[in-house]
């Protein structure tokens, strides 16, 4: 019997979601979903669970907004129970999607801290252990991106940062996570369309992103000995906070995802099954793969 809870109706993907121009809306980092216009759409309306995750126990990094709330929203309809790891900063947002999960009957870990620093990655993973009785998922999504024109304004702060926040804290909370995890677990890791063509203009930030994809494929060749698989997901254009706050200029919010075949940006509500398949059982046999969501502009 199909669920008739499912939208499956035909329709054109290209016009499903808002397509730009958008508004210029400069906010500050680490960025908030409520100054965002439109509203990112993560599947609050339209996510439909499973049982697929029913009794795992995921940390989520960067759960707070974006495609982490997606994936928070998604694995809490499908029987999971959530952790978040966020900036002390981004509380609102935290506290908004806690209230969305525990309205629903999901259980949720709000863990704050700084992911920079090498000895709260290690506490996290502890943290999260600890609150839900084990961790069997780690979607180490947190990323830092800032725009420069090129390689002469960008300090040596804001390169020590990007470098940190997206490579030194994934070593550091996967080397945590395999020690407690049991096989069966799943890490997934988010790179991105930087991580294969990058831009000048994120030149940092695009350097991570080709370093997640080597040190996924790499990871997951060792983790597997445990019985832990280890793929990544490589987005491409997606509406979230990271942008407007610095990621993008505003003439490029302006225009954002009109670069794609499909004309328009994802919404994180189309990447969160994506990470839901990769963290279920469904997905067995996959291990090192980076799986590309682009709109369709080709990844290689
Ligand atoms: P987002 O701003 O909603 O999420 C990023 C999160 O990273 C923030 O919410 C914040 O909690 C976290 N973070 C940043 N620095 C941190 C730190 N020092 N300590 C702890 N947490 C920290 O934006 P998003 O687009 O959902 O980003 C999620 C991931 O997706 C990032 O890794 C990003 O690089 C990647 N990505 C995004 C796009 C896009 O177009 N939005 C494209 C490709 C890849
Ligand atoms: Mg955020």
């Amino acid at each position: 019997m199909a669920d008739d809870r499912f939208d499956a109706s035909l329709r054109d993907p290209r016009t499903m979601y808002p397509a730009p121009p958008f508004p210029r809306q400069p906010q500050d980092k680490p960025g908030f979903t409520e100054e965002m216009e439109p509203r990112p759409d993560h599947g609050e309306e339209s996510y439909v669970g499973n049982g697929r995750l029913k009794g795992r126990k995921a940390l989520i990094t960067g759960g707070d907004s974006g495609i982490g709330r997606a994936v928070a929203i998604a694995y809490a309809r499908e029987g999971a129970e959530v952790a978040i790891n966020y900036l002390d900063a981004e509380e609102e947002d935290a506290a908004s999607l806690a209230r969305l999960i525990e309205d629903e009957g999901g259980t949720i870990h709000r863990l704050p801290g700084d992911l920079k620093d090498k000895a709260f990655c290690r506490a996290l993973i502890e943290q999260a252990r600890e609150a839900m009785g084990g961790l069997d998922i780690l979607v180490a999504n947190a990323g830092k991106q800032v725009r420069q024109p090129g390689i002469e304004e960008i300090s040596d702060e804001q390169f020590d940062e990007t470098v940190q926040t997206n490579i030194y804290a994934l070593f550091w909370l996967t080397k945590a996570a395999l020690k407690v995890m049991p096989a069966g677990s799943a890490i997934i890791t988010v790179t991105s369309n930087q991580g294969f063509s990058p831009a000048p203009y994120l030149l940092d930030y695009a350097t991570t992103k080709f370093a997640i994809r080597g040190f996924t494929e790499a990871l997951a060749q060792g983790a597997i000995e445990q019985g832990v698989r280890v793929n990544g997901i490589a987005p491409g254009p997606f509406w979230t906070p990271l942008q407007p706050s610095g990621g993008q200029t505003q003439d490029k919010v302006e225009e954002f995802g009109k670069g794609t075949p499909m004309g328009r940006p994802g919404q994180p509500a189309e990447l969160a099954p994506a990470f839901v398949y990769l963290a279920s059982p469904e997905s067995s046999y996959v291990c090192g793969e980076i799986i590309g969501i682009t709109g369709g502009k080709p990844i290689s």
